[in-house]
């Protein structure tokens, strides 16, 4: 059991990292560096020998080993980011980087994704160095760099450049997971994430005939692109079910005592009302248009016409994903990833998985843990080159109000002291027994 010392630093570590600006504006524009150094600090006076890893000056990353009691065990790996996405101060009821601690609520960017995940993760390995606890399974501890934007200073650099430093993992936990879902009608669900949707972020180009705008023309780039976007953009992608989705549609079914009917998912998330949110971005393949640019001038039709398209695509599906864009797309208008990340799948049937909901339900007996799969991505992609299977496991007892979704890369993002104590108590059971 975690002790008092381990509830105390949890929100004191999460208040210091917020306080310490990692915002990640994307093209490079980060510096984890003083974060980083502070979680390997908390990791060394644990004893642990973290190292500091850098691609880039100041895109810092903290790599350590704990070892297990049974070295004939895989490992485990734990990571969390160290970045967060920026912060509109005018638009805060409290400085987003003051870290501060009001009413039993913590404040600021970070507080939720996922500073707090790092901060109980630091206090949970000091409580076990106390106690001289020892985990059956060697646990890898990894707090990376640009998790906001490419991760190629981060999970990605680890996993090309380090992959050594993670022998023997087979299974990582990181964010989106074990929080609060309040379905507003007393019900409370902790969804447990166990895959995750590709992302396919597209530059779509089409090409046409520059000229006069008096003048006829059949070729107009801006018109072929505006046809194109309308048809990705309203286009219905079929329902593909993986064995995640299933499971989700099927547990929460089962916690409404509805009749499951898989054979007609979108009845089912009807029927599931507010719960269905959990599940309906992940039934199907997406493709949101996002950008568009063309021309200078309004009376000159440009030789060409630029769009992106936010795509994200369900596990086994990429083949019909492409084939899909290259019909919608046509003949006058070319696309290709300008960035591709692979889709994940992990069993809800495994040791790991039982752990992690027995852990949530110690805790939270009143809770209804369910399986799900992430519409968006995590650095769980880049380590699962590594053959590593990544599951979304950050445990957080929210009350309600607390829209876990909203506050995610929201205005006035907090995490009451309370859900951290929670967490530091639900990782701490999960990973002994891990
Ligand atoms: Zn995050």
């Amino acid at each position: 059991m975690a002790d008092e010392r381990a509830l105390d630093e949890v929100v004191t570590f999460t208040s210091d990292l917020i306080r310490i600006d990692t915002t990640n504006r994307g093209g490079g524009d980060c510096r984890e560096r003083p974060a980083a150094e502070y979680a390997a600090a908390r990791l060394a006076e644990a004893g642990l020998e973290p190292v500091l890893l850098e691609r880039v000056p100041g895109r810092t990353n903290v790599v350590a080993r704990l070892e297990g009691t049974d070295p004939s065990a895989d490992a485990l790996l734990v990571h969390g980011h160290l970045d967060v996405v920026p912060a509109e101060a005018a638009d805060w009821s409290v400085h987003p980087f003051s870290g501060e601690v009001r009413d039993g609520v913590v404040w600021g960017r970070g507080a939720v994704d996922m500073k707090n995940m790092d901060a109980m993760i630091l206090a949970v390995v000091r409580a076990w160095a106390r106690e001289g606890v020892r985990p059956r399974r060697d646990v890898v501890i990894a707090f990376t760099a640009d998790e906001e934007a490419s991760a190629e200073d981060g999970s990605g650099f680890l996993a090309d450049r380090h992959a050594h430093l993670f022998e023997g993992c087979t299974e990582g936990v990181s964010e989106s997971g074990a929080f609060t879902f309040h379905d507003g009608d007393g019900r409370q669900i902790y969804p447990i994430a166990a895959g995750e949707r590709g992302t396919a972020w597209m530059r779509l180009t089409a090409r046409g005939r520059a000229g006069h705008g008096s003048k006829v023309n059949r070729e107009n780039a801006v018109t072929r692109l505006a046809a194109a976007i309308t048809r990705i953009g309203e286009h219905q992608w079929p329902l593909r079910l993986t064995p995640t989705v299933r499971a989700a549609l099927t547990e929460l079914a089962a916690v409404y005592g509805i009749q499951t009917d898989l054979s007609d998912p979108d009845t089912l998330l009807d029927k599931l009302g507010t719960a269905g949110k959990l599940v309906e971005a992940t039934v199907r393949n997406s493709t949101n248009p996002t950008m568009l640019d063309a021309g200078y001038k309004v009376n000159v039709v440009p030789g060409e016409a630029v769009a992106r398209v936010d795509g994200r695509y369900l596990p086994g599906t990429e083949d019909e994903f492409r084939a899909t864009m290259d019909r919608l797309t046509g003949p006058d208008v070319d696309w290709e990833f300008e960035h591709h990340e692979v889709a994940l799948q992990a069993p809800v049937d495994s040791p790991t998985f039982a752990r992690m909901r027995a852990a949530v339900e110690e805790f939270a007996p009143e809770g209804h843990v369910v399986p799900y799969c992430m519409s968006g991505g995590t650095d769980a992609k880049q380590f699962s080159r590594l053959g590593i299977t990544g599951y979304g496991f950050a445990p957080l007892r929210l009350p309600e109000g607390f829209d876990y979704q909203a506050l995610f890369h929201g205005v006035d993002e907090r995490v009451p002291v309370e859900a951290l104590h929670f967490g530091v108590r639900v990782l701490d059971r999960f990973l002994r027994t891990a």
